[in-house]
């Protein structure tokens, strides 16, 4: 199966609300197929639809070692229950993370492979993952959900520096493997445009290096 590119903020198509789902046919299983080995190979939590320039309500998730991969199709959220900060990163920022405000637990439902109508209460990572998946599908992208004093930084680095900046922050990657990048899924390109749009909008904290 193929692994797909995965697009990189800005790419305006993470920024496009994904279409409802309503035939179970082979492109969807294609589909289906093609993202989780994209997710596996990526090694991430979660990957929306948007992320690999389709644009339907599909959303592949793994959140435990002992769970297999997960698709979810036309996922919504029903019911959230309190709140919590989170760190949170996502394949469309590699090497970035921030501090995000998730849902305690959330209620949701959504139909499996073959069109069966699921309902489920999930909580800790799976929570977070289907908030953050979700919102892929609705166009909405997890910096969008900074805590207001954080800065988005690189993976790997202290996120206790939270120091009252006044804008939404990313916390960026220091590692010395900064310039070698996953030709499979990201272009040198992409990466690039991710890291001039954050500094553009001023979402960029480049966390001193421990
Ligand atoms: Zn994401």
């Amino acid at each position: 199966m193929p692994i797909l590119p995965i697009l990189t903020f800005p790419n305006s198509i993470l920024r496009k609300k994904a279409k409802t789902v309503n035939s179970f046919d082979k492109e969807l299983k294609n589909l289906i197929d093609n993202m989780t080995d994209t997710l596996k190979h990526a090694q991430g939590v979660g990957l929306a639809a948007n992320q690999v320039g389709v644009l339907k309500r599909v959303c592949i998730i793994k959140h435990s070692p002992e769970e297999d991969y997960k698709a979810y199709i036309n996922p919504e959220i029903i019911k959230k229950e309190g709140y919590r900060y989170v760190s949170e990163g996502c394949l469309s920022f590699p090497e970035y993370n921030g501090i995000v405000k998730r849902s305690v637990s959330v209620t949701a439902r959504y139909l499996d492979e073959s069109g069966g109508k699921i309902k489920i209460n999930a909580k800790e990572l799976l929570s977070q993952a289907l908030e953050h998946e979700i919102d892929h599908l609705n166009g909405i992208l997890f910096i969008d959900h900074l805590k207001e004093h954080e800065k988005l930084h690189i993976n790997g680095q202290d996120t206790d520096a939270h120091t009252h900046e006044i804008n939404l922050s990313v916390n960026v990657d220091n590692n010395e493997n900064k310039d070698k990048f996953d030709t499979k899924l990201y272009t040198k390109i992409g990466l690039d445009d991710l890291k001039l749009a954050l500094e553009r909008a001023d979402i960029l904290k480049e966390v001193e290096g421990k």
